[in-house]
């Protein structure tokens, strides 16, 4: 088989491309804080103006501002609380009505002297500054007129969505389904996660990484039994595992003599993407669409077994992929600026994620690389939150804003 080995730029976009020909999933309703973490798929609209009146945002005194200019007493004409609206009449010049945050501004008001700004006597007020028409009111509809999209489709829902939906009513949300997820993971070694492993074994964490990272992603995960290095053997899981949204293979997709993945793939007429990416880790990477029926294609990735490799590969392709079955629009991967502790080398033709923690402040965000022994170090990866990215042929210096993947 040829081998079609991609830049990371040009794997990252084929990704992509695939991504944009997707068709949507028909949507589900759940009800509002099952939504969390979902994709939205019909918009949120405004029931109402918002604010549906004018609306005070400090405790203090409804005024006119032109009266202000004085800095003399006003005379104190009532209160009005939020929950309420003021029954009285407008307010009339040398007058101020008491009102709290939340509040309906009364007619004949156009500001609100926060409490703050005052000397408040028995039955009057003294105004200590002044103030233009408009300070301390949100006018009526200056957040969204009524019947207004404020949240658009393929929006990840988050608590601030959940909050403006929860404010226009909304006690159930569209949702787009989760995409299933089969796991397949390759490789002779390999022993469940609860039994003793023999010293030249080792037990199946790929399927977990994975199924977590799924699980963040959106996606539901489903775990297949391992599958033993031979052709046979990965074509028949291959087939078994046909039924679900997203196929991810761990292991099995190198040069070795017991990698099949690739060609079991083949053997299953598999449309190969690309075949590999000049990255590290995670250069054996495989991205591809196996025919399901005339119309119905099934996308696959083999990931690279060694598990900082399979952690980094789903990240950059796989995660973005997931995120578009799921319906969303912005999909990833995502990434932070932060300052270098530490000098770096330039390698040539390779775009580097080497494991790093990355802490953050108000004041800005460092990265510090962590010690690692390879691709297969997992108690390295157990430590970092995050992979600095080190651009083909890019020398780091200590101190230059970097780009940080987020896990
Ligand atoms: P492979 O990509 O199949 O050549 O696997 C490379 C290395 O990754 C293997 O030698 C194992 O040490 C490790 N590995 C492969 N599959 C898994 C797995 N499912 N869980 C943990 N480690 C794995
Ligand atoms: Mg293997």
């Amino acid at each position: 088989m040829s081998k079609s080995i991609f830049s990371y730029a040009a794997a990252a976009r084929s990704v992509r491309e695939y991504a944009a020909s997707l068709r949507p999933a028909r949507p589900e309703s759940v009800p509002l804080l099952d939504s969390l973490d979902r994709t939205l798929a019909a918009p949120i609209v405004a029931d109402r103006d918002q604010p549906p009146f004018a609306r005070s945002t400090r405790d203090g005194f409804a005024v006119r501002s032109e009266d202000l200019d004085l800095l003399a007493p006003l005379t104190l004409v009532g209160r009005v609380r939020a929950g309420e609206a003021w029954s009285g009449p407008p307010l009339a010049s040398g007058q101020a009505i008491e009102i709290m945050t939340g509040a309906p501004v009364p007619t004949g008001a156009d500001c609100v002297l926060m409490v703050e700004n005052v000397v408040t006597g028995a039955s009057n007020i003294i105004p200590t500054r002044t103030l233009a028409p408009g300070d301390n009111i949100v006018p009526a509809a200056a957040e969204a007129r009524a019947a207004a999209t404020l949240i658009p489709p393929g929006t990840h829902i988050g608590p601030q969505h959940i909050a403006l939906a929860a404010a226009c009513g909304y006690a159930t949300l569209s949702v787009f389904p989760r995409p299933r997820v089969a796991i397949l993971s390759t490789g002779d070694e390999l022993v469940p996660i609860h039994s003793q492993p023999l010293p030249f074994q080792i037990r199946n964490s790929n399927s977990y990484s994975l199924a977590a990272q799924i699980t963040r992603y959106g996606g539901v995960p489903i775990l297949r039994p391992a599958v033993p290095d031979s052709l046979d053997a990965s074509e028949a899981a291959i087939r078994a595992a046909l039924d679900c949204d997203l196929l991810i293979l761990s292991g099995g997709v190198s040069m070795g003599k017991y990698d099949f993945v690739e060609q079991a793939l083949a053997n299953l007429n598999a449309k190969f993407s690309f075949t590999g990416a000049r990255i590290q880790p995670g250069r054996p990477v495989v991205f591809g669409q196996l025919p399901l029926s005339i119309s119905r294609q099934l996308p696959f990735f083999g990931l690279p077994g060694n598990p900082v490799s399979t952690l980094v590969t789903f990240t950059l392709f796989a995660a973005p992929l997931l995120a578009a079955l799921a319906g969303e629009t912005s999909l990833g991967p995502h990434f932070a600026l932060a300052r270098l502790q530490q000098p770096v080398d330039a390698k040539p033709n390779l775009t580097r994620f080497l494991p790093a923690h990355l802490e953050s402040s108000i004041g800005g965000a460092t990265i510090q690389l962590t010690p690692w022994q390879g691709s297969g170090d997992q108690s390295a990866a157990a430590k970092t939150n995050c992979f600095l990215v080190v651009p083909e042929g890019a020398a780091l210096a200590a101190g230059d804003i970097v780009t940080a993947l987020q896990l």
